[in-house]
């Protein structure tokens, strides 16, 4: 036999051996029960470590069980353990356990949910999700859902449907025209939109710079009477959660005149969009039913695992012109079919752990989800400014900004907490100093957690304070 069937035999071979598939569940359970107690960012040690993996590809195969060990050895120490309870960087959420699981499962199943054709479940499973998303974040009934990798996809593609829309009513077809030659487009956004926006404006042609920027408020809000005449050549971007504050745009405010004006809106809720899923927090959306687009992560807020962006148009119509792909061997079918929605074809069914996250909350669990990320933040908040921080936000969602007196002790206690690893947050500028930046977005959070985490605050802000002496 030629060594190139038997390799690939070896490979059939391996199918039929569990061993391998309890190797990785056992490290899997290893990390889980490791999760509350490692720390938080990995040692220089297991940074070091790093080098042992291979840097060349070898030429032979490497068995499985040796995959799995150096993943677990070497890769396991040098995570940042954001699964477990006082990780508070960027904003960047846990990992429901029915949502795992259901990941594990559908990652067997390896299905390619661009099509129903393709695979049945990953249809019915992502037609439920859309039904059940914009019933539970109040958006119009009937408004369409793509299921992407992240907010800065989902961004895209609603600022794309957008665009396309608007330069159609202008009589130009930029999908099969292009931009050069069209009408032009303005694009209309606050001073602290997402950096994310400006990459999504680059990539459609739009231009990073080519906007028109409404100052904000001293918590990071578009101040609505500083918004320029809006016309029906403008894309509008609003944000629902700012990445420093948590301060939502007055989106009742802008979005009835900036529709009335033929604008298309498009809300950037990367991680706030949840707010309206309970009673609490639902004020802060109000009006955000009345945009054209939005843009969401399961993968924040809602505990879902990564890799779980969502894009939602109120025009179904819109959203699949933009994203259309025409090819004689694409079999459309009656039921959904994912790829209408989303520039990819190809994706795994993303949808699957997506509607276990739901399933696991239900209405009520996802409100008391978001209620509970909420009461941390409050509580980080009191408690740090009970140890004389600074807390420079409104609390009103998930994300505290704090400094200290000087810049350079805000900055120096900032690494100090990081070099902690009992907890992790990341810095920020704002007022034009340094800030640190601490965002409750896991389920795992608790009192305790918050507790520890201040302790380490206070601790690191002491040695700042002798060394800055
Ligand atoms: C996280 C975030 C994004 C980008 O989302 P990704 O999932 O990282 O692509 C965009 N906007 C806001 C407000 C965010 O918080």
């Amino acid at each position: 036999m030629d060594t190139t069937r038997s390799l690939v035999e070896d490979l059939r071979r391996q199918v039929g051996d569990v061993t391998v598939r309890d190797a990785a569940r056992e490290a899997a359970e290893d990390y889980i029960r490791g999760a509350s107690e490692r720390g938080v960012f990995p040692t220089e040690e297991a940074i070091a470590h790093l080098k042992e993996l291979p840097s060349a590809l070898p030429r032979d195969p490497t068995s499985p069980a040796a995959i799995l060990s150096l993943l677990h050895l070497i890769g396991s120490p040098a995570t940042v353990a954001q699964t477990g309870g006082r990780y508070f960087g960027f904003v960047n959420g846990g990992c429901l356990p029915a949502a795992l699981a259901a990941k594990w499962l559908g990652d067997t199943w390896d299905q390619n949910a661009g099509l129903y054709v393709m695979s049945p479940i990953a249809s019915a499973l992502e037609a439920a999700c859309e039904s059940w998303l914009v019933d539970l974040l109040g958006l119009p009934p009937g408004t369409a859902m793509g299921l992407v990798g992240g907010t800065s996809m989902a961004t895209l593609c609603g600022l794309a449907a957008g665009r396309d829309e608007l330069l159609l009513r202008a009589g130009w077809d930029a999908g099969s025209r292009g931009l050069f030659g069209a009408p032009e487009i303005r694009v209309v956004l606050g001073e602290q939109a997402h950096a994310s926006v400006f990459k999504g404006l680059g990539l459609l042609g739009l231009g990073r710079d080519r906007v028109e920027s409404v100052p904000v408020d001293a918590q990071g809000r578009m101040v609505a009477s500083k918004l320029p005449a809006l016309d029906g050549k403008t894309l509008l971007v609003l944000q629902a959660g700012n990445v420093s504050t948590g301060a939502f745009d007055p989106l009742a405010e802008i979005i009835p005149a900036a529709r009335a004006a033929g604008a298309w809106v498009h809300v950037d809720g990367a991680f706030g969009l949840w707010a309206a899923v309970s009673p609490r927090t639902r004020h802060l959306m109000a009006g955000a039913d009345a945009a054209d687009s939005w843009s969401v992560d399961a993968h924040k807020t809602l505990n879902a695992p990564y890799d779980n962006g969502l894009v939602f148009c109120r025009s179904r119509d819109a959203l699949a012109r933009a994203m259309r792909a025409a090819g004689a061997y694409f079999i459309l079918s009656e039921q959904r079919d994912s790829m209408l929605y989303t520039p990819d074809m190809s994706r795994r069914a993303r949808g699957v752990e997506l509607w276990a996250t739901l399933l696991s909350l239900g209405r009520d669990g996802a409100a008391a989800l978001v209620d509970e990320l909420c009461a941390r933040a409050r509580q980080f908040a009191e408690l740090l400014a009970a140890q004389g921080f600074r807390v420079r936000n409104d609390v009103v969602f998930n994300q505290v900004l704090v400094t200290c007196e000087t810049a350079e002790i805000t900055q120096a206690t900032l690494t100090g907490v990081q070099r902690s690893r009992e907890c992790w947050c990341g810095g920020s500028s704002w007022e034009n100093a340094p800030a640190m930046r601490i965002s409750v977005c896991s389920f795992m959070t608790t009192e305790d957690d918050v507790r520890r985490s201040v302790a380490a605050f206070v601790a690191a802000r002491e040695s700042a304070r002798r060394a800055a002496a």
